[in-house]
């Protein structure tokens, strides 16, 4: 089945259920508190804090979410991306639990040609919240899940809450057993690679009055508006039906993939073994296939490369796949060569990529091409930091071995290197990075700028000192501030 195939299966089932259909909202963020959006839920905040009436009881969606707290582990795993597609159904205070767990069994497994997705219920695990036996008991009662599939977890794999007083509550999630190749039995609770997780439900069912940390909380009482908010992963569920390894296979993503083992003259292999001599390779063009994606998508959505918030993730992203190109030896561009796949691949669901494709493909184009000169001034500087590192570590009584806190500044400083491609190129050469005498030396150089202006009695700061400014250390921290944020949600 396809992806296109599987999201209007989903808005089908659930209008049959009386959901309201609700288009996808941006990638950038409708909640000031996030960058992006990443979950489902996130344009429904406003009525599940209470804030607004919602015009709908019931409804289902198919969001587009990026994630970029999940970067690291794209093409690792086999399932996270940076970006992808959550299907939701959501309840404002209407139905609860009881609905909520046999309408998500019921989709999974009803065959496909009665409008399912037809998967096999023996592959079938699910998790509740440890307290929650009313969810357990409706999953072993009502569904008729086997007791030894239905596995009881604490806080921190099952409950939801904001981080802040407000609603909270249980979850169950759903998963899937790829089959004993892939890991231990068990399920879940043991091994959630070979167990993959692919439906969160969650239940917002009570007011909490203070949370410390995700895990310590206190209850206040039972909403008097009980809320579901559910998550599944579109691309998770593609991998599933269409018999795939990763999602980076799956029909929107893979002919990515491809085109880069062409570009590259690699061999693509799907392997998830770090121990194969494919894997550096193999998880180089999952990466490019999900960045390229995800560049496509954002810009799409009006993000633009730059300094700060989510155009900086966004440079970060283009940054990551070229570079993962070059170190299979591609140096000319890649985008004029990826980007088209991706949107041919991604137009089906959403005509805006095709139609304002002229635009997207020029900012992705003028950005892979500044980058290319970044790299092209500042390699050989780079190559020099990591051979005296060396050296150093190789020097009899050495200490410190690594690029040291003055040349990652110079790296950014004068060849525009952002710390984060040091820490990169730096970790693949296999030497460390002074980051801490890094941001020293940041930090003073802010300080200064901050005097000159001030003594420059006009407020003007000359244009150097601005660049600076913009490229400095606040901006790095970007995606700690979206995990930090992403965590409450
Ligand atoms: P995981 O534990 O696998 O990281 P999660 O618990 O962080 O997933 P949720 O926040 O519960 O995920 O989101 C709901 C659903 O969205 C998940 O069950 C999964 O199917 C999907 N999902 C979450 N993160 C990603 C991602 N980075 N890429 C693809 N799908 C995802
Ligand atoms: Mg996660
Ligand atoms: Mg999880
Ligand atoms: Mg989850």
């Amino acid at each position: 089945m396809k992806s296109q195939d599987i999201a209007s299966r989903w808005l089908d089932f659930f209008a049959q259920k009386d959901h309201a259909p609700v288009p996808s909202a941006s990638l950038v963020s409708p909640d000031p508190s996030l960058l992006f959006t990443i979950a489902g839920m996130v344009p429904f905040i406003p009525y599940f804090l209470g804030q607004e009436t919602p015009p709908y009881q019931r409804a289902a969606s198919v969001q587009k979410c990026i994630r970029t707290a999940d970067i690291e582990e794209v093409g690792k795993t086999v399932r996270h991306g940076t970006f992808f597609q959550m299907c939701g159904n959501f309840s404002f205070g209407d139905y609860f639990k009881e609905q909520a767990i046999p309408f998500a069994w019921e989709l999974l497994t009803t065959p496909q040609e009665q409008g399912g997705y037809g998967l096999d219920p023996e592959r079938l695990w699910v998790t509740v919240y440890e307290e929650d036996d009313e969810a357990a008991r409706i999953w072993r009662e009502d569904v008729g899940v086997p007791a030894e599939r239905i596995q009881r977890l604490g806080k921190a794999d099952n409950y939801w809450n904001t981080g802040q007083p407000g609603p909270g509550g249980p979850c169950s999630e759903i998963f899937y057993d790829r089959g004993p190749a892939y890991g231990q039995d068990g399920g879940p609770a043991v091994d959630d690679t070979r167990y993959m997780e692919i439906w969160n439900l969650v239940f917002m069912q009570y007011q909490l009055s203070e949370v410390r940390t995700k895990e310590d909380f206190d209850v206040a009482g039972e909403l008097a508006n009980k809320n579901i908010d559910t998550g599944l992963g579109l691309e998770r569920l593609a991998m599933v039906l269409q018999g795939v390894e990763n999602m980076y296979e799956t029909d929107q993503v893979r002919p990515v993939l491809d085109r880069a083992a062409a570009l590259a003259g690699k061999e693509y292999t799907s392997t998830e073994d770090p121990a194969d001599p494919h894997y550096a390779d193999d998880v180089r063009l999952r990466m490019v296939a999900d960045h390229v994606r995800s560049a496509l998508m954002l810009i799409t959505d009006g993000v633009v490369p730059g300094n700060e918030g989510g155009g900086y993730v966004l440079r970060r992203l283009i940054r990551r796949a070229v570079r993962a190109m070059r170190l299979m030896g591609v140096t000319d561009p890649v985008l004029p060569e990826l980007l088209p796949v991706s949107r041919d691949a991604m137009q089906g669901t959403y005509p805006e990529v095709g139609r304002d494709f002229d635009r997207i493909s020029r900012v992705a184009y003028n950005e892979e091409k500044a980058f290319l000169r970044t790299i092209a001034a500042g390699t050989a500087r780079m190559d020099s930091a990591v051979t005296a590192a060396k050296s150093a570590a190789q020097s009899p009584g050495a200490t410190a071995a690594g690029i040291s806190g003055a040349d990652a500044f110079e790296l950014h400083d004068t060849y525009g290197f952002p710390i984060d491609l040091t820490l990169e190129m730096a970790q693949e050469a296999g030497v460390a990075v002074d980051e801490a005498g890094f941001r020293e030396l940041m930090t003073e150089q802010r300080t200064r700028a901050r005097q000159d202006a001030k003594s420059k009695k006009s407020g003007h700061v000359d244009s150097s000192a601005y660049r600076e400014l913009q490229a400095g250390g606040d901006t790095v921290f970007t995606g700690y501030t979206e995990h930090t944020t992403a965590s409450r949600i």
